[in-house]
């Protein structure tokens, strides 16, 4: 409870049997299979309408697509790549980290790796169907009792002010529906970092080798949206909240941002 925070008034929480209750607004917010649930319907009024129904349209992609997401073969192919070089961009010169989260972990296709470079990992990802997969594989490599995971809104993080010691968010921000929301998002990473904290932010590439394979923004199967980014736009998307030192595309790919949060 020490480490969460309610996610619209940023009170602290108490923990009841099987809900957590804000201590201000005193919304209460279930526990479904040991993972705090904040994705309440109130959330919508945080957004705009079109903004909600695109976001409610992924979770439910999310939730069905869930088992067949590790499969899918372009994934398969690049996340040995992608996970080699978002860990190297994350960790920079410092070497290991005391608590590290992952905003939109899903299955947890990249938290298994960070939990190799952190004491604490902490997974947040809105849809619950994900998480369940997401909590078996962190039993499976043995990192469960290491792991918290939120079911919760990326734009609005369940947790305090400068907390953390290193942020992830892999292709999390291309699905977000509009410009304003891809910020929220990256004001939320940099706010719950501590200062001097690494953070690694990766996004669709809008390349040559992407443009064989639909528009510059889209839908994909099951109604998820995308974006792909120039190097300018991912750019200027991430240093807007945080300092970029490393800029690099990951073969055509996504674009991988990383650097610390001013000291
Ligand atoms: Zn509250």
């Amino acid at each position: 409870m020490e480490t969460l925070r309610c996610p619209f008034d940023q009170a602290r929480l108490s923990a009841g049997d099987r809900t957590i209750r804000c201590t201000q607004c005193e919304r209460n917010f279930p526990i479904v299979d040991g993972i705090p649930s904040f994705v309440v319907p109130e959330l919508a009024s945080i957004h705009e309408q079109e903004e909600w129904l695109r976001k409610q349209s992924e979770m439910q992609a999310r939730d069905v697509q869930a088992r067949q997401y590790d499969h899918l073969l372009g994934l398969a192919l690049l996340s040995p790549l992608e996970r080699h070089w978002t860990l190297r961009a994350l960790q920079g010169t410092a070497g290991h980290f005391g608590v590290l989260a992952e905003v939109g972990c899903g299955t947890g296709r990249m938290l298994q790796h960070f939990a190799s470079v952190a004491d604490v990992v902490i997974g947040v990802d809105f849809s619950l169907e994900s998480l369940r997969l997401c909590r078996q594989r962190m039993e499976s490599v043995g990192a469960w009792s290491r792991t918290l995971l939120l079911h919760a809104d990326a734009c609005l993080l369940p947790l305090p002010d400068a907390v953390l010691d290193a942020v992830a968010s892999c292709q999390l921000v291309e699905h977000l529906p509009s410009d304003r929301l891809r910020n929220q998002v990256l004001g939320e990473i940099a706010r719950v970092l501590n200062r001097g904290g690494r953070y690694v932010v990766s996004g669709y590439h809008w390349s040559l080798l992407t443009r064989w394979s639909g528009g510059k923004q889209g839908m994909h199967r099951g109604g998820i949206y995308y974006y792909r980014f120039t190097r300018e736009e991912f750019h200027a998307l991430v240093s807007a909240s945080l300092p970029v030192e490393r800029l690099q595309s990951v073969f055509g790919y996504v674009w991988l941002a990383a650097g610390s949060k001013e000291v």
